[in-house]
């Protein structure tokens, strides 16, 4: 088994393209098969060396290795020898309109009810021949054969083009530039590729590669299809502004893990176990998983796992992008604050917040409005003047509030829930007691005081 990613570097690695990779090295994976690298940059004007770069750091964040890279670039001229070769055999042929002829010829079909479609009689044989003397430069097309083309979809099962239904595909411009087309199956077939991944916006395109890869005499190859990959609002990400990068994902926080997990599953969160990394994932991925409804991608659902990723990370795992996030932090107290708040975070930005709780005066008291009414100065004035003195641990911290809550009278949520809202400032998070023992008793009794005002 053998296959590969074959990314055209004109801009950033999106989502999209990145699930079409992770899928296909899975599948190479679990298969025990071979994942090449194919970096698809004929089209010279539009191909950057830096988005050559980008995509390849984007692919090891995600996870990913390749055991070969090749650059379409290198084998220009290999190409052109190729399909001189079928121009010799009139499988590609020259072609003379230029595009407003084209666009001409399109309405011209849509009028008459007709899908659009270009074939070699849309022009004479007269017509060409007086062009081409004339001088004019063609651009060349492969003649696709009249002949159904019916192919085993790993995923969509039986597929069916008539060949009449497409047009003849433009294999090289009038620049002799060449398109993504043949170039593509050119390697696919010279590399013995036994499998293609790829979206199902490729499908019409694969009944053309079938008769390309039929006339270099290649071996068949197996194609599969992945779903669209749509936003929350159901639109195919591609159509959308929104920067779905993954660089863009990562400055949000994103963990590769999380957004490798929401990808290679079809289902999306109804995979409950995590994997640690992508090749646990290969041992368990099966494509037969996938299907034809589209693939769902929701930035809510990856931070929920982004959250579950991060709640088993350890300290170490972590430090050092913490530590930035945090400059000057003291190692062991951030340490200490990871592993409660771990549990409570979507990103590791989330830990600034938490950290600020800890170490900073001032707090945020923007979850005072849920400290239920009735809890008033009594309640914490009990709390003040119980307040045990330090060294503070968790028994000492628990005594106290058990303590408060006898005092006072009150108990579960009204005692925890308004000591955390006045010392915190959020209804919810990590431990209470331990997270108080990392704050100290000053600073504890300064937000207690600060509350009764
Ligand atoms: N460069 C093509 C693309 O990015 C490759 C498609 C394919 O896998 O054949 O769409």
């Amino acid at each position: 088994m053998k296959t590969r990613f074959a990314p055209s570097p004109t801009g950033l690695l999106h989502v999209g393209n990145a699930r079409t990779a992770l899928i296909a090295w899975l599948w190479a994976r679990a298969q025990g098969g071979v994942f090449v690298l194919r970096i698809d940059d004929t089209d010279t004007a539009r191909s950057q060396t830096k988005f050559i770069k980008a995509l390849q750091e984007d692919l090891r964040w995600l996870g990913l290795d390749w055991d070969s890279k090749v650059h379409q670039s290198a084998r220009l001229t290999h190409y052109r020898t190729v399909i001189d070769g079928l121009i010799a055999r009139d499988r590609v042929y020259p072609c003379y309109e230029s595009a407003d002829e084209l666009a001409l010829l399109r309405r011209a079909q849509q009028a008459q009810g007709k899908p659009p479609r270009y074939h070699r009689d849309s022009m004479s044989a007269q017509e060409r021949a007086a062009r081409a003397r004339a001088g004019a430069r063609p651009h060349y097309r492969f003649a696709l054969s009249p002949e159904p083309v019916v192919w085993q979809d790993l995923i969509l099962g039986e597929v069916s083009f008539g060949g009449h239904e497409l047009s003849d595909p433009v294999i090289m411009r009038e620049d002799q530039s060449f398109t993504y087309h043949l170039c593509s199956v050119i390697d696919d077939v010279d590399m013995a590729m036994s499998t293609v991944i790829r979206g199902v916006d490729h499908l019409a395109n694969t009944a053309a590669h079938i008769q390309m890869i039929q006339a270099l005499e290649g071996p068949p190859i197996t194609f599969a299809h992945l779903p669209l990959i749509v936003g929350a609002d159901s639109r195919p990400l591609s159509k959308r502004e929104e920067d779905v990068s993954l660089a863009g994902l990562r400055e949000l926080g994103i963990e590769a893990l999380a957004l490798a997990h929401l990808l290679a599953f079809p289902g999306g969160l109804a995979h409950a176990e995590l994997m640690p990394d992508t090749a646990a994932m290969a041992e368990r991925f099966e494509l037969s998983a996938w299907g034809r409804s589209p693939q769902h991608f929701r930035l809510e659902d990856l931070h929920l796992l982004n959250g579950r990723v991060l709640s088993q990370r350890p300290f170490r795992a972590v430090r050092e992008t913490l530590m930035m996030l945090i400059p000057g932090a003291d190692p062991i107290r951030l340490e200490a604050l990871w592993d409660i708040a771990r549990e409570n975070i979507q990103t590791q930005q989330d830990m600034i917040g938490w950290w600020q709780i800890i170490e900073h005066d001032e707090l945020p008291l923007q979850g005072l409005a849920d400290v239920p009414p009735g809890i008033g100065a009594d309640f914490l004035a009990a709390a003040i003047e119980l307040l045990p003195p330090e060294p503070w641990d968790e028994k000492v911290l628990k005594a106290w509030i058990r303590a408060v809550g006898e005092r006072t009278g009150q108990k579960g949520k009204s005692l925890f829930g308004t000591l955390r809202v006045c010392l915190t400032g959020r209804p919810d998070g990590p431990n209470l007691t331990t997270l108080l023992s990392l704050m100290g008793r000053a600073r504890t009794h300064a937000r207690l005081a600060a509350c009764a005002r």
